[in-house]
């Protein structure tokens, strides 16, 4: 059979290629290994927001009585709490496959390999089946990385994907690595009656993310009984009677932490085996493969999207490059713009940010002003009981213009989007300060910082 557009992976970035490559016209195949959605839908954003909001409204039941309710026998039960998340995975499985169909897109399922740059042999249950496409896009994501010490591949040590498919939470479980995935999969654990030590071998938790936030955010962390050993390295796993003992070390002084579990999420790393680049000649590193701002890789014809690119590995970047990667293989010359990529973790709070941080702002020697704004001021947070947090702006002295937004505290996700479309469209602070927002909002708290920057907060001294 032959295409217009095939897409290998339907994760973020390789569905919605594929949806608006068909909505282009394009006849398109788009191949699946696995299930749809890929590992946002299955093994990532969707199933860790969705355990999330149970955490949370388990830590809810048990404030009760501070917003005057009364309640008698409130507990949870892990295997419903996992339940309701698969359920929730399926029904958005289902709607991706209804878009597939109602697009016209064939969609099979099996492992896809490239033999010329527009030949594409893929592997199924009932044995190889041979494909051609006039353009290609490659969108075969990542996966954990392994833990690269002794005792790595014991088995109390597991990854974000094993601990997604456990229905039952663990007494403890040392958590290796403090960015976004090992600092979500601790907090929502911890919520859930879970001993954590998270384990970081730099200065922070959060790297990337503005230092203030990170103090902040680590602060609230370990009032909720979070264990955080930051400058510390793991030097060796061995088996023990709980599970493991962790062996650790912050360079002065060595200790062992005997634990049920051990979640290795110290990053992931590109899919890129297997896939017949080397024999088709495409350029790629350990970091992904290489990409033009087109989305196009090296051989004419064949693009590649998301997180196998090792660029932003965020779910909305890779759907965003897919878009831009389907738009140019129907004959479009368009280019990704990613000067605004907001980031998020799921905690509670949450945190939010897009553009540059207080660190960065200085390091590439711009004039700025920042100004801060506590959401213990905004009367929307009062009454949600949801005080804990902070919005910070940092601004162009001379121009104005919004550098940098950083959001720690309630919907810091939902709220960012206003930082995200200043800094995409170039605009000053006082788009921000000048234009009016609801009241009561939690959006106020990003009005009120935007007038700091000019001294203007009226709710704050
Ligand atoms: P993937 O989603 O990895 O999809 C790739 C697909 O390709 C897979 O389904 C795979 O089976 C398939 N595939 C691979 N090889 C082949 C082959 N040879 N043939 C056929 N199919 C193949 N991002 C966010 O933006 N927000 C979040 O809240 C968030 N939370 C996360 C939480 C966790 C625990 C994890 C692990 C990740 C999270 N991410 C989050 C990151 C996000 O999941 C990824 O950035 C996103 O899924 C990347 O999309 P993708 O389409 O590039 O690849």
């Amino acid at each position: 059979m032959s295409y217009d557009v095939a897409v290998i992976g339907g994760g973020p970035g390789g569905y919605v290629a594929a949806i608006r490559a068909a909505q282009l016209g394009a006849k398109v195949l788009l191949i699946e290994k696995d299930q749809l959605g890929g590992v946002c839908l299955n093994r990532g954003c969707i199933p860790t927001k969705t355990l999330l909001k149970s955490a949370e409204k388990w830590r809810d039941l048990q404030h009760y009585n501070e917003f005057g309710l009364t309640a008698d026998n409130i507990g949870f039960d892990f295997k419903l709490v996992t339940k309701r998340m698969n359920q929730v995975v399926e029904q958005m499985q289902k709607g991706i496959g209804q878009l597939i169909k109602s697009n016209g897109i064939d969609y099979k399922v099996g492992r896809a390999s490239l033999t010329a740059p527009n030949q594409i042999n893929v592997n199924t249950n009932s044995g190889t089946e041979q494909y051609s496409a006039r353009k290609i896009i490659l969108a075969t994501g990542s996966v954990p990385m392994g833990l690269p010490v002794p005792g790595g591949e014991l088995p109390a040590v597991i990854n974000s994907d094993q601990l997604l498919a456990m229905n039952q939470v663990p007494e403890n479980m040392v958590v290796i690595g403090a960015g976004a995935v090992g600092i979500e999969f601790a907090a929502i654990f911890q919520s859930f009656g879970c001993n954590i030590t998270v384990i970081e071998m730099l200065p922070n938790i959060l790297p990337n993310i503005d230092n203030e936030i990170v103090k902040r955010m680590a602060l609230l962390l370990r009032k909720q009984g979070i264990n955080m050993l930051t400058n510390t390295r793991v030097t060796g796993i061995k088996p023990g009677n709980r599970g493991a003992i962790v062996e650790i070390s912050n360079g002065t002084t060595t200790q062992q932490i005997e634990t049920e579990k051990v979640l290795a999420s110290i990053g992931r790393i590109p899919v890129v085996s297997g896939l017949g680049l080397d024999e088709v000649g495409i350029e790629y590193t350990s970091k992904g493969i290489k990409v033009n701002a087109k989305m196009e890789t090296n051989v004419e014809g064949v693009y590649a999207i998301g997180d196998v690119t090792g660029e932003y590995m965020w779910a909305h970047a890779a759907s965003a490059a897919g878009m831009i990667a389907a738009e140019n293989a129907c004959g479009q010359n368009v280019t990704v713009d990613y000067k605004a990529v907001p980031g998020c973790i799921y905690t509670t709070p949450e945190v939010a940010m897009v553009g540059l941080t207080e660190q960065e702002a200085l390091a590439q020697g711009n004039e700025f002003k920042v100004s801060k704004f506590n959401f213990a001021a905004n009367s929307k947070a009062v009454s949600m009981g949801e005080t804990d947090g902070m919005v910070k702006i940092i601004a162009d002295r001379i121009t104005d213009e919004v550098l940098g937004m950083h959001i720690l505290g309630a919907h810091a996700s939902d709220l960012i989007m206003e930082g995200v479309l200043a800094i995409q469209n170039k605009l000053p602070v006082k788009a921000i300060a000048h234009t009016i927002h609801p009241h009561p909002s939690l959006s106020e708290t990003i009005m009120e910082c935007a007038h700091g920057i000019n001294g203007a907060i009226v709710h704050q001294v």
